[in-house]
């Protein structure tokens, strides 16, 4: 078992961190404020194909492999102080670009993929609906078929970038009565008649990453926007869990690891009678604390990705690394809050937004109890 990066990787990482720490945090404070999508940024994430990492040269992207993917994203959450941000390029490559690159035609691949990974597009997931969070796949979107395409009703919420969004990767029901292969997955446009935005959401964190509804009232597609075949919905958006779990929580292993830096820094520097507040163990404790979450979780992400990119079964990997990564992310967000005391608690000093930030990943891509479920189904607990 060999745990050193390969020379690729060290420049890969040393790169994006560089181009991070110069190109995406200006002004940051005042887009997280005014919840503001940087569309500049995100083109510029595009010029680094951030955006289309894993996806192959020839369709557009870098090509990497699975746990490069991941040690890039780290990179960015690490370098990129804009949680929003960085969960919009996650979101757009993890849960809409695998799955067109994944199962899509050789249509889409040459319509989309070159935009997808190079910042031209932006892309929503609609999976989520009023009615159906965790248990996803009872949706009632449906796409009833018409002529040689389908016809599409219902409405998606809580969808990440969409707002911004180009297009959309949209799951609808297609066979109801059936138990496997109800649901498809489609590529859809924005401008397509019947597709509208509904409502906007303000929400905790991620403030400059939009989120809204998806409404289709009556919107005819054609066939061609079928991603990997009628019925193929419930396998493709669970492929794109798998990589959203391991390779998302990959930035929140850079973004702990930038807090533990944050709070060593102040632990050294802040004075309180008359010595280094980390020399109280109290402080030095929790900082320890907050380096055992951060190893473990890189650790967990790293194994996941490595057997993601082998094709390996990295369902139950992909659970537990979500579970733990995003977990520990909250609690060392709230630890470095406490240890920079009433600085912690105010915006300039970044640790208040990182918290906000921190607890949407509990949440979306499935949440912590959801996570359990998993592993414990695969432990022969759970039906
Ligand atoms: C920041 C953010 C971004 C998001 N982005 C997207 C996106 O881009 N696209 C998209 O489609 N969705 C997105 N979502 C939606 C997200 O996936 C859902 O909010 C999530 O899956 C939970 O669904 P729900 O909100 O309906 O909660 P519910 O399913 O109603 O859950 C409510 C509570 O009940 C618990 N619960 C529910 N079922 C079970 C169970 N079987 N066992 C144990 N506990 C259970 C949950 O854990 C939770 O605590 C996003 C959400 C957030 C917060």
């Amino acid at each position: 078992m060999d745990f050193a990066f390969t020379e690729e990787q060290q420049v890969l990482r040393d790169e994006i961190v560089r181009f991070a720490r110069a190109e995406l945090n200006g002004d940051i404070e005042a887009r997280d404020r005014e919840g503001v999508f940087p569309h500049e940024l995100w083109k510029r994430c595009g010029e680094m194909k951030l955006q289309g990492l894993p996806v192959p040269e020839g369709l557009g992207g870098v090509g990497l492999d699975a746990l490069s993917t991941a040690i890039a994203l780290e990179a960015l959450g690490y370098g990129c102080r804009d949680g929003g941000l960085v969960f919009a390029v996650c979101a757009h490559l993890l849960a809409c670009v695998i799955p067109v690159w994944k199962h899509g035609s050789p249509e889409q691949h040459a319509r989309y993929l070159p935009g997808l990974a190079g910042g031209g597009l932006i892309a929503v997931n609609g999976m989520t609906e009023p009615g159906s969070g965790s248990d996803a796949f009872a949706m009632s979107t449906r796409a009833e078929a018409d002529g040689d395409g389908f016809r599409l009703h219902g409405t998606k919420t809580f969808s990440s970038n969409g707002p911004v969004a180009d297009v959309a990767v949209v799951y609808a029901v297609t066979a109801p009565e059936k138990k496997l292969g109800r649901i498809t997955a489609f590529l859809i446009e924005k401008d397509t008649p019947g597709f509208s935005s509904g409502q906007t959401f303000h929400k905790m964190g991620l403030h400059t990453c939009p989120i809204g509804e998806l409404v289709f009232e009556d919107c005819h597609v054609g066939p061609e926007t079928v991603i990997g075949g009628v019925g193929g919905g419930e396998t493709i958006f669970a492929q794109s869990m798998e990589w959203e779990r391991i390779c998302l929580v990959a930035g929140h292993v850079g973004t702990m690891q930038r807090l533990l830096e944050q709070a060593v820094e102040h632990a050294r520097t802040r004075q309180a009678s008359g010595r280094p507040i980390g020399r109280f163990q109290a402080v030095s404790h929790r900082i320890a604390d907050m380096k055992v979450r951060l190893e473990a979780a890189r650790l967990l992400t790293y194994r996941a990705a490595w057997r993601l990119g082998r094709s390996r079964e990295s369902a139950l990997d992909a659970s537990i690394t979500k579970l733990f990564a995003s977990e520990a992310l909250v609690d060392s967000a709230l630890d470095t809050v406490r240890i920079l005391g009433g600085s912690g608690y105010m915006a300039e000093y970044e640790a208040e937004r990182a918290l906000r930030d921190a607890v949407g990943g509990v949440l979306y891509s499935g949440t912590s109890d959801v996570q359990r479920n998993i592993i414990a189904r695969w432990l022969g607990l759970l039906g």
